[in-house]
């Protein structure tokens, strides 16, 4: 069967970052793609009931202007004009585009160059901010390169996976099936989960460490400690391949507090998991949200890979440090330069880079300097120095932590525009609304975790009055005079643009050491329209084998790596660098006790096993709904019983107020709760977490810290 056989489209799902395989044979007939390297036909729940996203009425129908049903032309005509009018009296920086890893790469590469190369700032940054950034930062560190080393392959080859803050079981359903798999064919397989709660992942754990929050740091450099004073590194490897191992494992070895203290799991558990990595060549590391959001993600990540470093466990069959990526296209907007501190296709703002990019796209206005990361984005507006924001594809107005103030932020701001398929949170503040394609109209590409690049196909027809994103974003590009540059007639040209970009003056024989770049799709930029449309699968970077077929797989095999000289790094990082919270302490007025008014948690946040980002989609499905229909607060027994076994309690932080259901969950530790974060004001008055959650970030990739608050809670 070609791609578009017999009226079976092969797609992709639109949910999460294992971009999984979908053939749709109509909106009603909607299943798992057997050819495809990432599902091999499996779904999960969420993936399975793709159809009933299709068949709802709620769809914003038309472009409305200031509450009214406007024409497009119409609404792209005030877009255009408020964007110039905010250009001209308060300069480029008071504009700024605010989008999602939902989004298909071909419209992020022409939202990011519309703003970084014509309008002329780099406040275009997105969702994947509050997802992927810090693993960003740490690749960059360590590889000098936003590159995956793994693939998934290595799941199955491991002889020991580890899950970092990671609930893969619910969050990537598919690689959790796969890993529960390996391990009933491989009976010497061990699965390690490290995260505080006892989540479903830990159904097939031979070990759980119920670590304390932001304790990873701490953890791994005891790993790292223990692997040189039980001479398991390999020091060829270090030797070869890598700099600053020794200040790295200086910085871990600062006198500290005893391990199981600071992680709070006993000392005969974390000789378990040492002896395990120690002596288990094929290991894969995998983490998420639990390392990422925090106040400490990019160093957590650097941890983890410092050890895989130290024992040369990277690009090798079965053994990688791996990022599982969130979002279904967060890798793919990565590789636009889709975030603020990017500037296009694996490129930063060094002088050669700005160049070339300029040259590139014959761009008049070329941005310099990074521009507002999401957190600082939104408090920017409420300073009054953005005065327009385009969001696309996401709803920050439930999503970001310190929610109140997002809210307030999207209430003042002069100009918002909102495109979506659905009507959201975030619409409801907007002047203008675009109807934007949703999955299954829009046609387009995106990467998965494993670098993987896939084509989402459109299969359903689109009326004229709902249009893709990229096709907006250069409808107001021409009105904005860049005609030229935004001359695109479809996605394939887009993505032609896009891979021509990633390989331009990308070769050894360019003298900055910054140019030669991993990411380099030059075989992919003159595809036909035929070939784009027929594109199957194709992992980067792009290798041609004896039957033509584009392959890859592991990254750095050769132990050469990104970096000015090819060698890995090393990152020191302090095991202090966690600044964990300590246990809440009585007061007089806050007391952990039986029978007290009042408890102080640390809070975290996450997601529920149906549910998807803020319930734009997943939330209008029964089925899913059925999991988990209401916003629940999970508490451990004691910490419920001592409220004296309340159905609501009343929850504080930052002058915000949140009045939930709640229940007893063994699995959660003593001393801390978990909400989960996918309600907002439109589906119940007891959602908005994010209101609790303050907006600290991390300070190199900027990613909040949505695992770990301090609030207090009472009985409601
Ligand atoms: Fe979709 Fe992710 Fe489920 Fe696969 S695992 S079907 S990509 S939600």
């Amino acid at each position: 069967m070609d791609n578009h056989n017999n009226n079976k489209i092969k797609t992709t799902c639109p949910y999460c970052g294992v971009g999984c395989g979908l053939i749709a044979e109509s909106k009603n007939r909607i299943y798992g793609d057997i050819t495809h390297p990432a599902n091999f036909g499996e779904l999960c729940a969420k993936g399975s009931n793709l159809a009933a996203s299709l068949n709802n009425n709620q769809r914003l129908p038309t472009a409305q202007v200031n509450q009214q049903p406007a024409s497009l032309e119409h609404a792209l005509d005030a877009i255009a004009e408020k964007i110039s009018h905010c250009i001209n009296e308060y300069g480029p920086e008071s504009v700024a585009f605010y989008g999602s890893g939902q989004l298909l790469t071909e419209d992020y590469y022409v939202a990011n160059k519309l703003m970084k190369g014509f309008i002329g700032s780099s406040n275009i940054d997105t969702n994947s901010r509050l997802c992927m950034a810090s693993a960003v930062v740490a690749h960059q560190r360590a590889f000098g390169e936003d590159c995956v080393p793994g693939c998934y392959q290595d799941f199955d080859m491991a002889d020991l996976v580890i899950l970092v803050g990671s609930n893969a079981a619910w969050t990537h359903p598919i690689i959790y099936r796969r890993i529960s798999e390996a391990k009933q064919k491989n009976p010497n397989m061990k699965l390690v989960v490290i995260d505080p709660r006892k989540t479903a992942s830990c159904a097939y754990a031979d070990l759980h460490l119920a670590i304390n929050p932001d304790s990873d740091i701490a953890l791994f450099n005891g790993l790292l400690r223990y692997l040189e004073q039980t001479d398991k590194t390999d020091k060829d490897y270090i030797e070869q391949h890598t700099e600053g191992f020794s200040k790295a494992l200086e910085a871990a070895s600062a006198k500290q507090a005893p391990l199981s203290e600071l992680c709070g799991v006993p000392e005969q558990q974390l000789n378990t998991f040492f002896h395990w990595f120690s002596d288990t060549d094929k290991t894969v590391t995998a983490y998420c949200m639990g390392v990422n959001q925090s106040r400490c993600g990019s160093d957590k990540a650097n941890a983890i890979i410092n050890c895989h470093l130290a024992t040369g466990r990277i690009g090798k069959p079965g053994a990688s440090p791996f990022s599982l990526t969130g979002q279904p296209n967060a890798m793919g907007g990565r590789e636009v330069g889709g975030l603020a501190t990017q500037l296009a296709a694996h490129m930063g703002f060094e002088t050669d880079s700005i160049d070339r990019v300029k040259r590139f796209w014959s761009a008049p206005n070329i941005t310099t300097k990074p521009g507002l990361k999401a957190v600082d984005l939104f408090q920017a507006i409420n300073a009054g120095k953005i005065k327009f924001l385009w969001v696309m594809a996401t709803n920050p107005a439930v999503s970001m932590p310190e929610l109140a103030s997002v809210q307030s932020a999207l209430e003042k701001i002069p100009h918002l525009v909102v495109s979506d398929k659905f009507p959201t949170e975030t619409s409801h503040y907007a002047d203008i609304i675009l109807p934007a394609a949703g999955w299954g109209e829009k046609d387009g590409t995106v990467t998965n975790s494993e670098r993987t690049i896939s084509r989402q196909r459109s299969f359903l027809p689109l009326t004229d009055l709902i249009k893709p994103d990229w096709w907006a974003i250069c409808q107001v590009a021409k009105r904005l005079g860049f005609s030229d540059a935004f001359n695109f007639e479809s996605s394939a040209d887009i993505f032609r643009e896009h891979a021509a970009l990633s390989a331009f003056e990308n070769n050894d024989n360019n003298t900055s050491s910054q140019s030669k770049r991993i990411f380099n799709l030059a075989e992919l930029s003159e595809l036909s329209d035929d070939q784009y449309n027929e594109l199957p699968p194709t992992q980067w970077p792009l290798k041609m084998d004896s039957i033509s077929q584009f392959t890859s797989s592991r990254l750095f095999s050769d132990g050469q790596f990104a970096t000015h000289n090819k060698k890995a790094q090393f990152i020191a990082i302090p095991s202090n660098t966690s600044r964990r919270l300590d246990k809440p302490q009585a007061s007089s007025d806050v007391v952990n006790k039986p029978h007290a008014t009042e408890l102080m948690l640390i809070l975290n946040t996450g997601r529920e096993r149906d549910q998807w980002h803020t319930r734009s989609i997943t939330g209008k499905i029964a089925k899913l709904n059925l999991h988990s229909w209401q916003p629940t607060a999970k508490l451990h027994p004691d910490d419920l019983a001592s409220l004296g076994n309340p159905s609501h309690i009343e929850a504080n932080n930052l002058q915000q107020t949140l009045i939930i259901k709640c229940q007893a969950d063994v699995q959660q530790k003593l001393g801390e709760v978990f909400i989960p974060m996918h309600w907002g004001f439109t589906s119940s008055n007891q959602g908005q977490v994010n209101k609790l959650v303050t907006a600290e970030a991390d300070p190199y990739s900027g990613q909040p810290s949505c695992k770990l608050t301090q609030i207090t809670v009472k009985t409601a």
